[in-house]
């Protein structure tokens, strides 16, 4: 089911923050949660990020984490 936009922007105001699930892989599992992130690691290396989009046309975004692969994003932790 696909959500307005504006509904799932008001929605998203009460509900949790979102969270990250590391997976012991080097590519994200096919079906991912709702609205939490997972985190692709193998052998202590980040390899993908990846989500449903937050729009909620609901794709699934995955954003490459390897050094080696121009572009590539970066992740960190603040707590
Ligand atoms: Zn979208």
């Amino acid at each position: 089911m696909k959500w307005p936009s504006w509904m799932l922007k008001q929605a998203d105001r009460f509900l949790p923050a979102r969270r990250i699930t590391i997976v012991e892989a080097d590519t994200p599992p096919p079906k991912l949660p709702w609205r939490n992130l997972v985190l692709a690691r193998e052998n202590n290396e980040d390899w993908a990020v990846a989500f449903r989009c937050p729009c909620g046309c609901g794709k699934h975004l995955e954003l490459l984490l390897i050094e080696e692969v121009k572009p590539h994003w970066s992740i960190y932790q603040y707590w």
